[in-house]
């Protein structure tokens, strides 16, 4: 039997509901979700390879709703995720135990409670048929994981928020959040931000170091007319030594990546109400250049001569390299692969042919930066009928402000 105090509330979560959960050692994170949201991701996962890169990696759901799932929550990890490495699934049953346990203890509590006050209340009869309300959760990878500070953005994509099953009411609420906020103008908002040693003022870090801006900055403060400042304040930041060169470099990644975004959803064919795209960095300037510095080889690449380029083929989770003198050259795409060529005295790079390490899991540790496609509870797959321009303007807004932010 697991111990209590293994199971861990995920602190670095920026947005969204409470409830998600992260194991001790912060690979897996664990979000309680809707039947939509798993389907979303299995079709994704078995039948769009370009797409499911985009998102975090996706390990399984558990199902977490009475005590018997301590007992058979084994059969309940899907077959679907026999790639996970055998770490990550004893990890998932342990935390799924642990999660049923404690989910248990508190039915047990409330029933405890309701027997107490039946007692005053003849009329009071128990409901079977009540039911928590996170009887489902996604198993997947932490985009935060392998970070020592990870600075973290969540950017809302869409003018419209509401999928074709809203009421009324909710479609009124959130266009009127589109009406004030940059989802109007730039077809996303800032929906949660933490930035390491971020902000002018120390005394609004939390106990960690972070400058935490809740959902109210991206509604309250954001506006057409400063969200490229605000977005700057994610990206640069000399108190945690996070300098112009480096912070254009980080900058430049995430262009790249969003192109590929841009892309892929420019040729899936998807709708996507309220997702989000989740941006990760190294939040600690030194630890950034550190890890950036960790992807060199340990056998020095061969000749890298300006006559003759080197064919490089990255599948590094940055793609920032660095050349002999420490300058840093050449940003590609995030986890995918990419063939191209590079010139000059190379000393960062991963060469074609190159050996792929077994536990390719952790070969890219400690991570420089992440873009990740996140939350489909109102996301469907629609065959024929085009790609999705609402989620699409957001990413080309963000492709021309991190531009700005990378020159
Ligand atoms: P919700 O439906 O509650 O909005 P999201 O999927 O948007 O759920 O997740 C809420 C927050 O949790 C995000 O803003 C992000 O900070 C964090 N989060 C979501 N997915 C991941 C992930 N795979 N790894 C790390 N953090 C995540
Ligand atoms: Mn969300």
């Amino acid at each position: 039997i697991p111990k209590h105090a293994d199971l861990q509330p995920y602190n670095f979560a920026v947005a969204g509901h409470d409830g998600t959960l992260c194991d001790p050692e912060g690979e897996l994170f664990i979000k309680p979700c809707v039947q939509q949201e798993i389907d979303f991701y299995e079709k994704a996962f078995k039948d769009h390879p370009a797409f499911a890169d985009l998102m975090p990696e996706y390990l399984g759901t558990l199902v977490l709703n009475d005590a018997s799932d301590v007992h058979d929550i084994e059969e309940q990890i899907p077959a679907a995720v026999e790639h996970m490495t055998q770490h990550f699934k004893e990890e998932a049953v342990r935390m799924a135990k642990q999660h049923a346990a404690d989910v248990a203890a508190a039915e047990a509590a409330k029933e405890a409670d309701a027997l107490a006050a039946s007692k005053d209340n003849v009329s009071w009869k128990p409901n079977k048929s009540r039911k928590i309300a996170t009887d489902k959760s996604v198993v997947l990878e932490n985009a935060a994981y392998g970070f020592k500070r990870p600075n973290i953005l969540d950017a809302k994509l869409g003018q419209r928020l509401w999928a074709d099953d809203a009421p009324m009411e909710k479609r009124k609420r959130f266009d009127e959040i589109t009406k004030v906020t940059t989802n109007g103008s730039h077809g996303f908002r800032i929906a949660g931000m933490r930035v390491y040693k971020g902000g002018e003022n120390p005394d609004e870090w939390d106990q960690e170091g972070y400058k935490v801006y809740n959902k109210d900055h991206g509604r309250l403060v954001v506006n057409k007319d400063n969200v490229v400042d605000e977005i700057r304040k994610f990206i640069f930041n000399p108190r945690a030594n996070i300098d112009e060169d480096l912070g254009r470099a980080v900058a430049e990644a995430f262009v790249n990546d969003l192109k590929r975004v841009e892309q892929v959803l420019a040729s899936s064919e998807t709708r996507m109400y309220s997702a989000s795209l989740l941006f990760t960095f190294e939040g600690d300037g030194d630890a950034l250049r550190a890890a950036i510095e960790n992807q060199t080889p340990t056998t020095p690449p061969k000749e890298a001569t300006e006559k003759e380029p080197v064919p490089l083929a990255s599948r590094v989770d940055s793609g920032i390299v660095m050349d002999g003198e420490g300058e840093i050259i050449l940003p590609q795409g995030n986890g995918t692969t990419i063939n191209g060529v590079i010139e000059g005295d190379v000393k960062v790079l991963q060469l074609a042919g190159e050996a792929e390490s077994d536990d390719e899991e952790f070969a890219s540790l400690p991570k420089i930066y992440s873009l990740k496609l996140i939350d489909f509870a109102h996301a469907t797959w629609v065959p024929g009928q085009g790609p999705d321009e609402n989620s699409l303007f957001g990413v080309r807004s963000l492709i021309k402000i991190f531009e700005e932010l990378a020159k």
